[in-house]
């Protein structure tokens, strides 16, 4: 049931016989957010959830996995992902609402999801300016304006480096600021939600607002992953829902630095907001994780606190 087709570290990966796309050398860049990393070794978009589960039963165990979502808070490595890169492709983003929860395959758009949803009365709004997936979204409780996703969270269904198929209780797992403890070999495909009931009218105005908000302060129409830091005391919904104590947010900490508009080859600190890192067109991966790196020297030796990464960095040099 596998082919013989490619080698990690001299060891040939023999691939199972599936349904879905699979592909060699596969450009991640062309995914990334970033627009910046290497290629997967071996990258497997399966055709459904028993496609998935059948390549890893079948795949050697000593195979690393990684998923991955829209690749918006991510940077990939120039040297690429070693072993197999699985993303979900549109087979995972149906949207279904039922009569008390929503029931949504983790590939879907988060943007598309609170539009959807908001046309039904169902209020979804704080995904409307969160780029990614939704099994992104959930890995790492993504949220803003004080909603997060494990307030809405219900249940999941993963499937596990074995093949195994599970369905998960959100209580099963621990949700913190923009953090989950669901294991990193774990692929989300299906999440179920809680339905809020609004007026749509209400909804729209909503995700208007939040827009107009992000596009005043942040640089949406740039090249970035977002914010690149945790703010030092930040904190999910689960402990205290507004966060308005701007003393220690980390893009005031960069800004105290002086590094508003730093540059090092392609990669800017924004301008606008200055967590966020920016790819000017030419960026490799390294330019930003190097950036980054330069940021948390500096904020270190000036205020004496240690940023830390809430960009995701995988991959090899
Ligand atoms: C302009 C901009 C603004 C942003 N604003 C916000 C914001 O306000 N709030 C916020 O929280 N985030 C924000 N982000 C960050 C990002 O959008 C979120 O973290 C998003 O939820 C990541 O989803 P993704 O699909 O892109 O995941 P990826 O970046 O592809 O992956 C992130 C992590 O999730 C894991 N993952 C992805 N899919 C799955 C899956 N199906 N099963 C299991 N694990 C999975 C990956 O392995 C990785 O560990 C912003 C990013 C950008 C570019």
């Amino acid at each position: 049931m596998t082919d013989k087709i490619s080698q990690i570290n001299n060891i040939n990966i023999k691939i199972p016989k599936v349904r879905g796309i699979i592909r060699k050398n596969f450009e991640l860049s062309r995914l990334s957010w970033l627009k910046v990393g290497g290629p997967a070794e071996i990258f497997f978009q399966p055709e459904d959830e028993d496609d998935l589960s059948f390549f890893l039963k079948n795949l050697e165990t000593n195979i690393p996995v990684f998923v991955i979502g829209a690749c918006s808070n991510l940077i990939i490595r120039d040297g690429g992902i070693p072993g197999v890169v699985i993303k979900l492709g549109k087979n995972f983003s149906s949207i279904r609402l039922n009569k008390t929860v929503v029931s949504v395959g983790a590939a879907c758009r988060d943007s598309y999801l609170a539009q959807t949803c908001a046309k039904e009365g169902v209020d979804l709004s704080f995904l409307r300016t969160i780029p990614g997936n939704l099994g992104g979204a959930v890995k790492m409780n993504a949220g803003c304006y004080g909603s997060y996703l494990s307030d809405y969270l219900i249940g999941l269904t993963l499937v596990r480096r074995d093949g195994s198929i599970t369905d998960m209780k959100a209580s099963d797992f621990k949700f913190s600021y923009r953090n989950s403890n669901i294991p990193d070999d774990a692929i989300i495909t299906n999440v179920l939600l809680r339905k809020e009931l609004d007026d749509p009218l209400r909804i729209e105005m909503k995700m208007t607002r939040a827009l107009d908000v992000r596009n005043l302060s942040q640089p949406t129409k740039d090249l970035s992953c977002g914010s690149t830091f945790r703010n030092p005391l930040g904190r999910s919904s689960l402990e205290d829902k507004y966060d308005s104590d701007h003393s220690l947010k980390a893009w005031k900490l960069i800004d105290d630095a002086g590094l508003r508009g730093a540059k090092i080859g392609g990669a800017m600190v924004s301008k606008k907001h200055t967590n966020f890192l920016i790819n000017n067109g030419n960026a490799t991966a390294k330019d930003i994780e190097d950036l980054g790196k330069f940021v948390i020297k500096k904020v270190k030796r000036n205020s004496g606190i240690n940023l830390i990464w809430e960009v995701k960095i995988v991959g090899k040099y």
